[in-house]
């Protein structure tokens, strides 16, 4: 006796929202939605898809909260991502932190 298993082909309401936007594209947007306005058709695919699939709603939580703490704690954290980069010596300081941690 087969089992009905399900193929790549059928669309279930699980990968419906992947059709809408695929989950990389979506990342990829998240972080740009940040920066500058979105087109109104992507805006509405990408909330589609959040709406759907939680993973890509908890990163965009998580991509929140860390610019969140970025605008609120400048000295704290630094990142490519950070709009007006850490003045140099706290960089310094930041990479020396970091190198230390490395070592043993
Ligand atoms: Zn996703």
């Amino acid at each position: 006796m087969t089992e009905p298993i399900s193929t790549p082909s059928q669309t279930s309401p699980d990968r419906l929202h992947r059709l809408i936007l695929p989950c990389n594209e979506v990342v990829k947007l998240i972080s740009e939605a940040m920066d500058r306005p979105l087109p109104l058709g992507t805006q509405l695919r990408l909330r589609v898809h959040l709406l759907m699939c939680d993973a890509c709603a908890r990163y965009r939580q998580q991509l929140q909260s860390i610019r969140e703490t970025l605008r609120t704690h400048p000295d704290q954290l630094t990142g490519p991502q950070r709009p007006t980069g850490p003045s140099s010596e706290t960089r310094e300081r930041l990479i020396e932190a970091m190198r230390k941690r490395q070592q043993p």
